[in-house]
């Protein structure tokens, strides 16, 4: 066994496959950070310390017998806990899903099965994935593990934090508008939006049904690719599933960015701090150093993508959760008829912000505005689309910040819902798009904070993208 216990997931699985840690060791590892911290982080809407002591065991007897359980064998790993797993409760962090149990595994659950990884428990979110700063939660908010008087971003802030603290050394989150990228730029941490249709949605909770995706949070890049491989590829359950094989990064995460065209957004939206508008610059520098040729293109309609995004979510958002109606989900307040228990249930049930995501889509989506609000923003979603089609024709990646500042203080943003969902200006883009996009943490802002660079790349250009922010992770300052 090495003196240097290891915390990135390829090492640990490393170790684990030959024989040289067990994977109980390193769980036991993780849970006792969790002992340690997750009263004042609360990552966590549960802990599966004894599901996931019971499948380290089955993990080490694989190794014992000669068998490999894959590349992420004993690799402790977090589930935003808007995925489903089997017989285990699964919340949205939301009230109206009480007492819940999924009859079935996520798809990508199931991956992480096959490839040996152990889930170590089910992460505290903004309530279905609707928020910038986990403080949405009916389970009370996640705090930054770099500076607990402040928020990890969300919606996936558990996921976040739970890498950043220690807690896991990988975890999935959700993407919809930035729930990834965002609150991965906020605690340091490698954050994936992987493109529309690459990773199976079957079993992840609906929020916004052409914008969601799930990816991966990682202490850093190459652990953000294996576990990416291993949850992409086509699945027949979701028929929004792109028809190839797992996405194949890893071979060629070392090779570099010489030529490569990196593309500056020159007409990008306003309201960077100067402290994140400085790392990108220094972020562009860098990639110059290394070979790459810095080209100035515009992108004129990404500014609109906001707009479009608070359209298309919230009228998406409110098909969706027209399910919850007290009949087949969790909780239910009774009343003498079945429309008033429908309205108690989910009055009841329901935090402001759901509300008020279900009553802008409702409204986006009746009869006589449709046309001038959901389907205008259709219109303008395919113009960014056709503008970040032609940017790339000179480009082969874009940088931009992720998160316009560094992790903001708890309650600076929770009475102003406009200045929340500014947080999302940069990431917006490329979900209305479907391409794909990361966050890599690119040095410290003001207080000390991490700062995340995004990387964008066309559909399917994971590996480029990737091979960027590899090169940024290698010359990030320290
Ligand atoms: N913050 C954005 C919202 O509130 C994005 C959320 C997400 O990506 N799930 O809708």
């Amino acid at each position: 066994m090495s003196d240097e216990f290891p915390t990135s997931a390829a090492d640990i699985a490393w170790n684990v496959r030959n024989n040289l840690i067990s994977a109980a060791d390193i769980l036991e590892r993780h849970l006792a950070a969790i002992d340690a911290r997750e009263g004042d982080v609360h990552a966590f809407n549960l802990v599966l310390a004894d599901e996931a002591r019971a499948r380290a065991a089955e993990i080490d007897d694989a190794v014992s017998v000669g068998r490999d359980p894959g590349p992420l064998a004993g690799v402790p790993i977090a589930l935003k806990d808007n995925m489903c797993t089997r017989g285990i409760p699964t919340t949205c962090s939301s009230k109206i899903l009480d007492g819940w149990r999924p009859p079935y595994d996520a798809t990508v659950v199931t991956k992480l099965h096959e490839a040996g990884a152990i889930v170590i428990g089910k992460t505290n979110l903004d309530e279905f994935a609707m928020g910038s700063s986990t403080e949405n939660s009916a389970f009370g908010p996640t705090r930054n593990p770099h500076d607990t008087t402040r928020v990890p971003g969300g919606s996936s802030g558990g996921s976040a934090a739970a890498v950043a603290a220690g807690f896991a050394a990988a975890s999935l989150g959700s993407d919809t508008g930035g729930s990834i990228r965002q609150p991965a730029a906020l605690c340091g941490v490698v954050g994936v939006k992987p493109t529309y249709g690459a990773v199976s949605r079957y079993g992840l909770v609906a929020f916004a049904s052409s914008l969601d995706q799930i990816g991966p949070f990682a202490h850093d890049v190459a652990d953000a690719a294996l576990v990416l491989e291993a949850i992409s590829g086509h699945d027949q359950m979701d028929s929004t599933s792109i028809r190839q094989g797992p996405l194949e990064i890893t071979r060629q995460l070392d090779m570099g960015v010489a030529g490569l065209r990196v593309g500056r957004i020159t007409d990008l939206p306003e309201g960077a701090s100067p402290d994140v508008a400085a790392r990108l610059d220094e972020a562009f520098d860098a990639l110059r150093d290394a070979g790459a040729e810095i080209v100035d293109v515009e992108v004129p309609a990404f500014g609109y993508g906001l707009t479009a995004y608070y359209l298309i979510a919230p009228a998406e958002a409110s098909s969706n959760l027209a399910r919850y109606d007290g009949v087949r989900f969790g909780h239910r307040v009774e009343a003498p008829d079945t429309n008033a228990m429908y309205m108690a249930t989910r009055t009841d049930g329901f935090g402001a912000e759901v509300k008020r995501r279900i009553m802008l889509g409702t409204y986006a989506l009746s009869a006589g505005y449709y046309d001038a609000y959901y389907g205008r923003a259709l219109k303008v979603r395919r113009r960014i689309a056709a503008d970040f089609a032609a940017a790339y024709e000179r480009a082969d990646v874009l940088l931009t910040p992720a998160s316009p500042t560094v992790a903001f203080h708890l309650g600076d943003k929770t009475s102003d819902p406009m200045s929340m969902y500014l947080c999302d200006t940069y990431t917006i883009p490329s979900n209305l798009t479907g391409d794909p996009g990361m966050s890599v943490p690119f040095g410290t802002g003001d207080d000390g904070l991490p700062v995340g660079v995004q990387v964008l790349a066309p559909a399917l250009q994971e590996s480029r993208m990737f091979r960027t922010a590899a090169e940024l992770e290698r010359r990030a300052p320290r």
